[in-house]
């Protein structure tokens, strides 16, 4: 049976972290709208400086390009028996675009996406996005603070570089929160009237929120 998950989640609420561990264990490729962009903005290419001219700002990108990009996505051969996305929708505007999409992509199955919330305290995100470092090789996510590396440059995974990606400062970070709030906070309501909505607290610890993501995603296939 195919199976679609997406996540929605303000900045910095772990959903990077789950879905990667999710796409490690289940095999569904893991599709992540910012990280493409960045990708596309690395590529130099007049769509990425377009793109980086709102990603700089903490706003959505817009949605022409980010559906453009999706649907490409998707349409890929490792997307047939499933996906996750991770940072799309972003509005209720992408949310009608996916449902679009889906409509032309799943028009010989019945599947039904499964939409996870992560819910947490706005005053841990900010510090949990200024502590945020990436490996530039690999792409694991680690906190300073919480993590206590040994060396804060350093992949603990594979031996790469660590960086702090440039819309975690705290002014970024800021104006990402209400771009969230006001633009993509509204799909908690449309997908909980779908019937399509699981609410996870993600202000618990990694392994946890794993084990509870894990048990939800059984009880769905099973029910
Ligand atoms: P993220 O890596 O998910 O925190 O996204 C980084 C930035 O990429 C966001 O602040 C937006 O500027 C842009 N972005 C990511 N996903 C989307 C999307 N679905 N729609 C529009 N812009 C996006």
């Amino acid at each position: 049976m195919k199976q679609e998950f997406i996540f929605i989640g303000p900045p910095g609420s772990g959903k990077g972290t789950q879905t990667k561990m999710l796409s490690a264990e289940y095999g569904f490729p893991h599709i992540d709208t910012g990280s493409l962009l960045r990708e596309e903005v690395a590529s130099g290419s007049e769509e990425g400086k377009l793109a980086n001219s709102f990603m700089e700002q903490g706003q959505l990108v817009p949605i022409e390009l980010v559906s453009k990009i999706i649907k490409n996505r998707l349409l890929k051969d490792d997307c047939k028996n499933g996906f996750i996305l991770d940072g799309y929708p972003r509005s209720t505007e992408q949310a009608a675009a996916l449902d679009e999409i889906l409509k032309e992509i799943d028009k010989d199955t019945d599947t039904v996406p499964n939409v996870f919330y992560f819910e947490v305290d706005k005053t841990k995100l900010v510090e949990r996005l200024v502590n945020r470092r990436s490996c530039s090789v690999c792409g694991a996510i680690y906190n300073l603070k919480t993590m206590n590396l040994e060396d804060e440059t350093k992949c603990t995974k594979c031996g790469g570089k660590l960086i702090r990606r440039e819309d975690d400062t705290e002014e970024v970070a800021e104006k990402r929160f209400t771009t969230y709030f006001n633009q993509t906070a509204p799909l908690i309501e449309l997908y909980e009237k779908r019937g399509w909505l699981t609410k996870l607290d993600a202000s618990l610890p990694i392994d946890t929120i794993y084990k509870n993501l894990t048990g939800a995603i059984k009880t769905h296939v099973n029910s």
